[in-house]
């Protein structure tokens, strides 16, 4: 008789440090522990998707100007992924002739070139002449931005984004 209720009190106490283990822990929300604070708004430099009001959302409508406030950042499943096929798209659409291309790809790759020299895993992997124009692979959407910022800046032109369906990733799109 003795055994049993000593065995009773025992389980008891566990059972109650448990619950009180518990209680704790579920005062800190996990994504806060673990995960970098971000800033409202911050676009993730891998794939753009865009954090505001506390979530990331990868079907925001995205301007050029929303991209300039916004902070650069890597996205939680961006984080996560361990190797990427992680890049950035920049479609310049216009019939640019011999030397308007030229220049174009001149400026790309300056700044593509400038951009490494400070964050090396910031490179633009290739120009492309397309049908409709040039396209631009960059390995972060942040230097696919920059890239149309420095566009605008030198041949002026207009700048919208798009969500890509098939790999949701967002693809900058320029006409000059
Ligand atoms: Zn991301």
């Amino acid at each position: 008789m003795k055994t049993r209720s000593v065995g009773k009190q025992a389980t008891i106490l566990k059972t109650s440090s448990r619950d009180q283990r518990g209680a704790r822990s579920s005062k800190e929300p996990a994504v806060v522990a673990k995960g970098p604070a971000y800033a409202d708004p911050t676009a993730c430099e891998c794939c753009g998707a865009f954090f505001t009001k506390r979530t990331w959302r990868r079907d925001h409508p995205v301007t050029h100007a929303l991209l300039i406030k916004a902070e650069w950042a890597k996205c939680p499943a961006c984080r996560q992924k361990r190797s990427g096929t992680a890049y950035g798209r920049v479609s310049l659409r216009g019939a640019f002739e011999g030397t308007a291309a030229a220049a174009l790809r001149r400026r790309i790759i300056n700044v593509g070139k400038r951009a490494e020299y400070t964050q090396p895993q910031h490179r633009v992997m290739s120009v492309t002449r397309m049908e409709d124009g040039l396209e631009v692979l960059t390995t972060s959407q942040k230097l696919a931005h920059r890239i149309v910022h420095e566009l605008k800046k030198a041949f002026g032109g207009r700048a919208a984004y798009r969500w890509s369906a098939a790999d949701g990733y967002l693809e900058a799109i320029w006409r000059q």
